[in-house]
């Protein structure tokens, strides 16, 4: 037997519950029986899916309190967020309850009049997912939804930081009467899972968030039997302040953008370029909103930014903010700490770095942690040459008022996700994802079913 997954609060150090892992043979049986349940699943009409859908998501809201409270147990995020992550997790699952009725085909005019030409989508078989800890519902639905709407079946290993979210909204999949093998969790180590799942011949799509190396080693693995992939990866969000910006708007939409989670999002803004000439307004009235943030447990209600989700996590943050002091940034606010190795909690007071440059580490790495880096510019121009000088592209932001500046940001900007005086523009409506080593694929949107679907037309001849 494996020694079992300790889940903690990242606030304490506490340890919340023992997870089994599941054995190799154990998760083989699953895939082979998540297989199995796809003959079934698919074949169920796409309204009766919808329906079943619909009951999911209306159980979990039902348990919305208790559900938030593990996930802020687990993750550390405030209760106000975790609760804010139900509704959102939901959102995704309600959107693609109405996808499924909605997936259509289409004819072509053929080029013989004996000829007759039907296009149709059909599920692509089992889906295997891997998420990350930061948004323990989300990540989930936004992949489960789609792909039980579309008639797949659905398997997933959650991150071992927290996967008791997960679980619990597994259990209320089944108690609506979603089928068992159809939608399934398996725990365990990440690397060794992950094989499993690619060498899996019962496997016809990996759908993955997190790292970029865990991506690229994913997108390898499924090379040899051709999975279909979806990929959202690592981001290096910049946040572009035009001269003309409403300073008011920059400051809250920046605050919404880079401290949600603690910084610990994929979208979180993690270079902000500000023109020069409005650099002091700026920097005075965020060090102002940033200094009344509280940090704290995510279960006091007062709390805005909760812990970090690990000591490695708070390593690369500090190491981030060290480099940058000793090249010469200078601290606005925060590089104060509140960490226990002992006890096991890591606290990162929300810090704002001046006078950032391109050689500090924190300008190529995702930061993942509450560091707000401020770096100056003169044209818009240089603004977008900084902006997309990353292997990134997943998130960017701006604010202007000036149309000309924002159209050309928005052509200009290299990345899948823009928010133009928009710091949140995340939803279950719109197509989330990266372009270049941010990922493949999109989640969310019309577009976020498409990856579940393959398309098969037929020929009739002699009509
Ligand atoms: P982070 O460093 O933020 O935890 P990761 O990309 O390492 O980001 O983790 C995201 C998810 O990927 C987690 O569920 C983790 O267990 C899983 N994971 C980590 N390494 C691998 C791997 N080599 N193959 C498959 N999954 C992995």
């Amino acid at each position: 037997m494996s020694t079992p997954i300790k889940v903690h609060n990242p606030a304490t150090g506490e340890l919340l519950k023992e997870v089994k892992v599941h054995s190799n043979e154990e998760i083989k049986q699953a895939l082979e029986k998540g297989h199995l349940a796809f003959k079934k699943w698919s074949k169920v009409n796409a309204h009766t899916r919808s329906k079943l859908l619909k009951d999911w998501s209306r159980i979990i809201q039902k348990h919305k309190e208790e559900i938030a409270k593990v996930m802020t147990l687990e993750n550390g995020k405030p209760l106000k967020e975790s609760i804010g992550e139900v509704d959102y997790a939901t959102s995704y699952i309600d959107w693609y309850a109405e996808e499924a009725t909605r997936i259509y085909g289409r004819t072509i005019p053929a080029s013989s009049e004996s000829k007759r030409i039907i296009v149709s989508r059909q599920p692509i078989g089992l889906v295997a997912a891997i998420t990350p800890w930061n948004f323990p519902a989300a990540m989930m639905t936004r992949k489960a939804a789609p792909a039980l709407a579309a008639g797949c079946t659905f398997i997933i290993k959650p991150a071992e930081e927290t996967p008791l979210t997960t679980m619990r909204l597994i259990k209320l999949a089944h108690e609506v009467g979603i089928p068992q093998d159809a939608i399934q969790y398996v725990n365990g180590n990440g690397p060794e899972v992950g094989s499993l799942f690619t060498d899996s011949e019962h496997v016809r799509k990996i759908t993955f968030t997190g790292s970029t190396p865990v991506g690229k080693t994913l997108i390898r693995n499924s090379a040899d039997s051709i999975k279909h992939v979806t990929m959202e990866l690592g981001g290096h969000a910049p946040l572009i302040v035009a001269e003309d910006a409403d300073l008011d708007v920059a400051v809250t939409q920046t605050i919404l953008s880079k401290f949600r989670n603690a910084g610990q999002t994929c979208v979180c803004a993690n270079r902000v370029l500000v023109n020069e000439n409005i650099m002091d307004a700026f920097t005075e009235k965020l060090t102002k909103a940033v200094k009344a943030l509280t940090v704290g447990n995510g279960l006091d209600s007062a709390t805005d930014i909760g812990p970090i989700i690990n000591e490695k996590g708070y390593r690369k943050i500090v190491g981030q903010v060290k480099d940058a002091i000793d090249k010469g940034a200078e601290v606005l606010a925060g590089n104060e700490y509140d960490a226990n190795e002992e006890q096991g909690y890591y606290f990162v007071h929300p810090t704002i770095l001046k006078n950032v440059d391109e050689r500090m580490t924190i300008m190529e790495e995702e930061t993942f942690g509450p560091v707000l880096p401020i770096v100056s510019f003169k044209e818009i121009t240089e603004a977008v040459d900084i902006a997309n000088n990353t292997p990134y592209g997943l998130a960017a932001y701006f604010f202007t008022n000036d149309y000309k500046v924002g159209t050309y940001l928005y052509e200009h900007l290299n990345f899948g996700i823009i928010g133009w005086n928009d710091g949140a523009p995340s939803g279950a409506h719109v197509p989330f994802g990266g372009m270049k080593e941010s990922g493949i694929g999109r989640e969310g949107g019309s577009e976020g079913i498409d990856p579940y679907l393959e398309t098969k037309y037929l020929s009739i001849g002699n009509y």
